[in-house]
């Protein structure tokens, strides 16, 4: 499905809990592309204790941004990778600032990206769905698992699933905000340069993943000669 110069070039835009990494796992196994979450880049580098991971712990434990110039050094390192070049990629939880969106844009060049997936999901579900999520403490994936009780286990690499320190409600509050804040505006911003498709995310992940894909494939089929 991939075209033959370059794989899909996609973002994906949601609210915190509205199935981003859920739909990443999916992605990256149907498409082949590079899933670049700057979250669990970021959360790794705190894992690791690094000197960028000891700077940016507090403000993620709090809920709060880490500084643009920060992430956006990341994620340029992350795009330099010719791999990622030619399988393509999707961007999880970048951009989420205005600023952050025009310089992926300056970035990419203006048409290096195909599509903006906006995860639709009203914050009094995603409140609900942040208070019980439990994600892989290895690889960032969330857990499908419903009985908590017992130690679960990540199906993709056998990591424990954990409950992330910023899912707590003082936090969340504030994701959530900063979301609606800075993030939200974004999709105006994707909307206008003609890059939006909106999911309603409601239902299993299979019944999402069916209907992005319905919306996705004629996108990735239109950009240069497609090969499936
Ligand atoms: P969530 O979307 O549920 O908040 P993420 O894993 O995407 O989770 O991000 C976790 C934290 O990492 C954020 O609260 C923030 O501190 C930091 N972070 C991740 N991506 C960015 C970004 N693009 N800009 C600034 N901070 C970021
Ligand atoms: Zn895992």
């Amino acid at each position: 499905m991939a075209s033959a110069v370059h794989g899909p070039r996609l973002v994906l835009l949601g609210r915190q809990g509205a199935g981003k990494g859920t739909q990443a796992a999916k992605l990256v196994v149907h498409l082949g592309v590079q899933h670049l979450s700057t979250g669990a880049i970021l959360r790794q580098e705190v894992a690791a204790g690094t000197e960028l991971g000891l700077h940016v712990q507090e403000l993620m434990e709090a809920g709060d941004l880490v500084p643009d110039e920060i992430v956006l050094e990341v994620v340029a390192h992350q795009l330099a990778d010719p791999d990622v070049q030619r399988r393509g990629f999707l961007l999880d939880g970048f951009p989420r600032t205005q600023r952050q969106a025009a310089a992926l844009l300056q970035l990419l060049g203006s048409s290096g990206l195909d599509a903006a997936i906006n995860l639709e999901v009203p914050a009094a579900v995603v409140r609900r769905r942040l208070l019980s999520r439990r994600v892989c403490s290895r690889c960032d994936t969330p857990t499908t698992a419903r009985h908590r009780e017992h130690t679960v286990y990540c199906q993709i690499c056998g990591g424990t699933a954990v409950r992330r320190p910023d899912d707590t409600p003082d936090a969340i509050e504030r994701r959530l905000a900063t979301y609606e804040e800075q993030t939200g505006p974004l999709l105006g911003f994707f909307r206008d340069k003609r890059l939006l498709v909106d999911v309603d995310s409601l239902g299993s992940p299979d019944e999402v993943f069916d209907r992005l894909m319905r919306e996705l494939q004629p996108i990735l089929w239109g950009t240069g000669e497609a090969v499936s």
